[in-house]
């Protein structure tokens, strides 16, 4: 134990400047180079977790396998770097606090005051401590929020004592930053960097490395200010420039600045040789597939927002790689379809494949249950995820089965057939933070089924969930008699998990969320399977 060495990556100037992608790629290299790595991202706010956020607060909430219901970056984290993240992989202030808060209820700081400095940063060391492991050689940490926030300074203060303690070949701070470009005078400006990486000199941290964010390329004398005013030697001053066509060139271009070769000098470890081959390709064929277009359309609620089905987007960009053709997303409101005069034709027609993603409350639900009749009736291929699922049971059980107000508990308690109820575990449950039926189950399925044949004749799979509600087990027989096959069950039978149509191209719907486990070298077969069915249109 011990021999972890720590990178931290801090951001300045200004927040969405891709750190996370940063962070996975930088785990992806030194992978690529034959080191275990972990990572772990770090957000100051006091929701003990993002699970209880809104999408438009922050995004998709990535489920992990042990179910914890986390940031988003930890899918890219994932999808990069083929690392599974857990429970520890993302801490809150919020969970720091409560957890402080809680010993001391217990009495457990025998009569101390107890104090941000040194409970809090104890307890924010503890948790990047808990990366520690004979099994990891390098434990990657983001830290969440800007350089200068008030709610980050115990985060820095706990980063800048734990580099104090493992000492300068043990841990290496890497300061991501944005050098702007002033159209008006034709000029990338350095300053705000400069002062950033001041902040940070203030708190006690000299970065190890600046990565500068950049539209345009920086000239030597930039790299020369940055390197003079940053205390940073020159070599250590990276470019990451915008990416042309996908994120997945991110690691390419930070390879080619050598930013892993630079890491591992840090630490003085072995360079070892750099396998990026399989990567190069998949962007090749992400960037240039020799298939046709597929035209997928997203039937969500926060179809302007594209944080907030970030995984269904990019698994779908993983189904079209599979299939080496190239996808075309319309994105499509939900509310449109129900206020549209038209109905669904009028925004789904022409489109190859039809998704409604998961979701939760009522808005939307009546335009994504006209999605998915427009879908059964077209022979348009379907993919139905967790509430995508829920309305294409309810639109069969309405239109075929003759349930006129079928519904989900969720949206009228009152219906006369709740073809989706709660499931009996969440009947008592009455906190709604982490309650939910999270993280990874076996599924088995079906032999025959189209889910069976997407996973290749799997017998039993393992899905991450995120739901309270389920298909209702007393309306199986009449959800079969109006065509539904239950393909994917829980092993003992009791939950179904995957639904499909027999008698449409591909109608495959799942309770769980596929779109977590997949990943660009590692296409996940649901999606692969679904967008072979659009191409086939
Ligand atoms: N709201 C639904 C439930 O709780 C669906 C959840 C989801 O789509 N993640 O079951």
């Amino acid at each position: 134990m011990g021999h972890t060495r720590h990178i931290f990556i801090t951001g300045g100037v200004v927040s969405s400047l891709g750190k996370g992608i940063t962070a996975a790629s930088i785990a992806l290299l030194l992978k690529q180079r034959g080191y275990r790595i972990a990572i772990q991202k770090v957000d100051p706010y006091l929701n003990v977790d993002p699970g209880t956020m809104s999408p438009y607060q922050h995004g998709e909430v990535y489920v992990t396998d042990d179910g914890a219901e986390t940031d988003l970056d930890l899918g890219h984290y994932e999808r990069f770097s083929g690392v599974t993240c857990s429970r520890k992989s993302n801490f809150t202030a919020g969970r720091v606090y409560r957890d402080v808060i809680g010993r001391e209820r217990k009495g457990e700081y025998l009569g101390k005051t107890v104090q941000v400095i040194p409970h809090i940063t104890d307890e924010i060391k503890n948790s990047i401590r808990s990366l520690w492991d004979d099994d990891v050689d390098i434990a990657i940490t983001e830290m969440g929020g800007t350089a200068g926030d008030i709610e980050s300074l115990p985060f820095l203060e706990a980063i800048r004592q734990l580099g104090q303690e493992v000492g300068k070949r043990g841990c290496m701070f890497v300061h991501l930053t944005l050098v702007p470009y002033l159209s008006a005078s034709g000029e990338l400006k350095t300053k705000p960097t400069q002062q950033s990486a001041g902040v940070l000199r203030g708190i006690g941290i000299i970065p190890d490395m600046m990565i500068c964010r950049t539209e345009h390329p920086l000239e030597e004398e930039h790299f020369q200010k940055i390197s003079l005013f940053c205390n940073v030697p020159r070599t250590h001053v990276v470019e990451e420039r915008d990416v042309r066509h996908s994120i997945y060139e991110v690691p390419i271009e930070l390879a080619e600045q050598k930013v892993d070769c630079l890491i591992l000098e840090h630490f003085g470890l072995e360079e070892g040789r750099l396998d990026l081959g399989g990567w190069k390709s998949m962007v090749r064929t992400a960037i240039f597939p020799e298939g046709d277009e597929v035209e997928i359309a997203v039937v969500g609620k926060y179809t302007s927002l594209s944080d907030a089905y970030k995984s269904i987007y990019e698994a779908l960009r993983h189904g079209a790689i599979a299939n080496d053709c190239s996808l075309k997303v319309r994105r499509v409101e939900a509310e449109e379809i129900q206020e549209s005069g038209g109905g669904a034709e009028a925004l789904l027609a022409g489109a190859d494949g039809i998704l409604i993603p998961g979701g939760f409350g009522y808005r939307g639900i009546e335009g994504k249950i006209e999605a998915a009749r427009y879908a059964r009736e077209s022979g348009t291929p379907f993919l139905g995820i967790c509430l995508g699922m829920q309305c294409a049971v309810i639109e069969t059980a309405r239109s075929v089965a003759g349930l006129s107000d079928a519904n989900s508990t969720e949206f009228d308690s009152n219906t006369s057939s709740p073809v989706i109820a709660l499931m009996d575990e969440q009947k008592n449950v009455v906190n709604k933070g982490g309650t939910m039926r999270l993280g990874a189950y076996p599924c088995c399925l079906s032999p025959g089924s189209a889910a069976r044949s997407a996973y290749r004749e799997q017998d039993q799979i393992r899905e991450r969930h995120r739901h309270r509600f389920e298909i209702n087990n007393d309306f199986r027989d009449a959800l079969a008699g109006a065509g539904i096959a239950f393909s994917g069950l829980s092993p003992d039978g009791k939950l179904v998990e995957i639904i499909e149509r027999p008698d449409h191209p591909w109608f495959v719907a799942c309770q769980f969320h596929p779109e977590f486990r997949s990943r660009p070298l590692g296409p996940h077969p649901l999606f692969s399977a679904f967008i072979a069915a659009a191409g086939r249109r």
